[in-house]
């Protein structure tokens, strides 16, 4: 039996010692390296620039995709179109031309799923491993650019490239090993669960309000700072 070693087929003859076990390493991010495994030699080459597209994809369409990785339950006449999905997206994240970032948003509502790690795992290594920012972190940062151009008297130009946002880099090349950390949030299901329908009802109930009294901006504007500056006083 042939021993272990790090790198991994294809063999070339190495350029030091003459031997055919010039193989490949790693490759990832910007890199890849290949190495001789009897003589160590070892040789970065450059990958090519990048320019992914950034593709996101609603919980929905990560559960169907999840369901066609794990064998689950399928929409009824939509079997050959989950599939088919799957396979192009996997193939143009495969191939670096995309990513499908993952946010809080998906988090939130995957701690209240079945298979929450497993779902979380798969959107993961589905969508190349990238993250964006705490949608909280960008509330703020746009309320901060608002109250600077409000401060100024100058207009507002919010920069919404997707690259403001993205927690790594997005032109990376993947790495040709995948690791994840199974990260359990299934402590906080009740609390989102309870969470997200209290908010459900107080929406119905100001939907129902707005409806009745159609208020103008300025009224709801007014309403809201009100309740703002009694909030402060207090
Ligand atoms: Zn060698």
């Amino acid at each position: 039996m042939k021993d272990f070693t790090w790198e991994r087929a294809p063999f070339s003859v190495c350029a030091v010692c003459e031997k055919k076990t010039f193989g490949f390493l790693r490759a990832g991010g910007h890199t890849l390296t290949m190495r001789c495994s009897s003589c160590r030699h070892t040789e970065n080459i450059a990958l090519p620039w990048l320019d992914k597209k950034v593709i996101y994809l609603d919980q929905f369409v990560f559960s169907l995709l999840f369901n066609v990785v794990s064998g689950g339950r399928l929409p009824i006449g939509h079997e050959v179109f989950a599939k088919e999905l799957h396979e192009r997206l996997r193939r143009l994240v495969l191939l670096q031309q995309i990513i499908l970032p993952h946010s809080n948003i998906h988090r939130d509502e995957t701690t209240v799923f079945h298979s929450a790690m497993e779902l979380q795992e798969a959107y993961e290594f589905i969508g190349g491993d990238v993250s964006l920012s705490d949608t909280s972190t960008v509330e703020l940062e746009q309320a901060l650019d608002a109250a600077d151009a409000y401060m100024n008297g100058t207009p507002l130009s919010l920069n919404l490239s997707a690259d403001e946002i993205l927690e790594s880099e997005r032109n990376e090349w993947l790495s040709d090993m995948h690791i994840s950390v199974r990260s359990n949030y299934s402590q906080f299901a009740d609390g989102l669960r309870k969470i997200r329908d209290e908010t459900h009802g107080e929406m119905e109930k100001l939907a129902a309000r707005w409806a009745a009294e159609k208020p103008n901006f300025d009224d709801v504007l007014k309403m809201e700072l009100d309740a703002v500056l009694v909030g402060k006083v207090v």
